[in-house]
């Protein structure tokens, strides 16, 4: 099954897409992580895109086109995928429905999770992430076992450099203005199933997994 999941900055997205791509054997392709990845290789992708996501702007669409268009190639894509962060923009959206196309592939399902900007601001501020295995982990609600480090590899957890409060005041921005759209476009397509992102992690993993296998 092909399928997307969206929602604001911080709606624990990240998180769902872990839990579903577990579940259901399907790679997270998240553009987020691809492009942090390309920053601490130092590539010129990567060169270009840190001015804009400091910023909390929008990377460029062709930039992100590019990379989801490699990663959908790759062999373990071909049963089935979840795009996480992707698509954020109706240019990248109308893309990737043409990409699909073009291989004889379609979305089955796009997954929303909804949450108000107030806790949006309250969960990125709090936000740790591992920066060698992408892990997620929240100071109050899911903090790592032992402070500092990462439960999964070890690693030093920090703060991402776009989660300080006027990044993140700007980010919200750029979702609503270029990325919230895309709800009403695929819901006219008939493929948008909505989870509300304020329960917990598991109760909302509960309600997608309803969702994906009603669609199975
Ligand atoms: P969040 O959903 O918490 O904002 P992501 O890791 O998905 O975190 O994205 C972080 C940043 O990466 C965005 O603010 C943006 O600059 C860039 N980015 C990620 N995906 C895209 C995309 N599809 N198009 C443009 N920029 C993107
Ligand atoms: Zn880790």
């Amino acid at each position: 099954m092909n399928m997307i999941i969206m929602g604001p900055p911080g709606s624990g997205k990240g998180t769902q897409a872990s839990r579903i791509a577990e579940v259901y054997g399907v790679p997270a392709v998240s553009t987020g992580d691809m492009l942090r990845e390309a920053i601490s290789n130092g590539t010129q992708r990567g060169l270009e895109a840190k001015a804009f996501m400091d910023k909390g702007e929008l990377v460029p669409d062709q930039v992100v086109i590019d990379i989801v268009k490699e990663r959908l190639a790759e062999a373990d894509a071909q049963q089935g995928f979840l795009l996480d962060g992707f698509p954020r923009s109706a240019v990248q959206a109308e893309s990737l429905g043409e990409t699909l196309a073009g291989a004889g592939k379609k979305i089955d399902l796009v997954i929303n999770v909804a949450v108000p900007d107030d806790e949006i601001i309250r969960r990125l501020s709090r936000r740790r992430v591992c920066p060698k295995c992408n892990a997620v982990y929240h100071l109050d609600h899911q903090p790592p076992k032992v402070a500092g480090m990462c439960d999964k590899c070890g690693a030093d957890v920090v703060q991402r450099n776009d989660d300080n409060e006027t990044t993140i005041a700007h980010r919200l921005e750029v979702y609503r203005q270029n990325s919230e759209p895309l709800i009403e476009y695929y819901r006219n397509m008939g493929l948008l199933v909505e989870v509300p992102g304020t329960k917990t992690i598991d109760e909302v993993f509960g309600e997608i997994r309803a969702h994906i296998e009603g669609k199975l």
